[in-house]
């Protein structure tokens, strides 16, 4: 069912589900964090171009976990950096959601076999929901992972029993 349900003409009254309306906000405004661990970094900084234009999906990065509802995780994961990704992953409000991007954040790429300081998928550390493969993949494969994003935002209900009690218990 979409956003509008049925549309009055007179008086421009609209008609819709709480959740389609919260669920098109959220999906029509994603903050990413802004930050880069390797080479993916240049294709995530290279989608938000004039050519590839994020904003226009309403995609605006910002620096500060506590800002962002999606982290993008664009390059390789070592040991060292996995607790810095967490907790950063732990300061971003709920609802939260990550992309991996590129086959270093989503097996270990290239360091899979021999590298002993890479993790070996980026879903061992924090819970991935979209995979993009490619190394790197291009600013267009990434665009795709937003879609894929939103298509998931969209048949999600915040007003759920499970999901309320989640709420009211991280209000308490
Ligand atoms: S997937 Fe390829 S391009 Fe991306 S960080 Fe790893 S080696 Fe670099």
């Amino acid at each position: 069912m979409g956003l509008l349900d049925k549309q009055f003409n007179s008086g421009g009254v609209m008609i819709t589900k709480v959740d389609d309306f919260i669920n098109w906000a959220r999906l029509s405004s994603m903050w990413p964090m802004t930050f880069g661990l390797a080479c993916c970094a240049i294709e995530f900084m290279t989608a938000g171009t004039p050519i590839y234009d994020l904003d226009r999906f309403g995609i605006v990065p910002f620096a500060s976990p506590r800002r962002s509802d999606v982290m993008i995780v664009a390059g390789t994961v070592t040991f060292k950096m996995g607790d810095r990704l967490r907790r950063l992953y732990e300061q971003m409000p709920e609802p939260r959601y990550v992309i991996s991007m590129g086959s270093c954040a989503n097996c270990g790429g290239p360091y899979w076999e021999h590298g002993y300081h890479v993790v070996k998928g980026v879903d061992r550390i924090i819970p991935v929901d979209v995979y993009v493969p490619g190394c790197p993949p291009r600013p267009e494969a990434l665009i795709g992972g937003f879609l894929k994003l939103q298509e998931k935002i969209r048949s999600e209900s915040r007003m759920a029993p499970k999901a309320l009690e989640k709420m009211m218990s991280e209000k308490a």
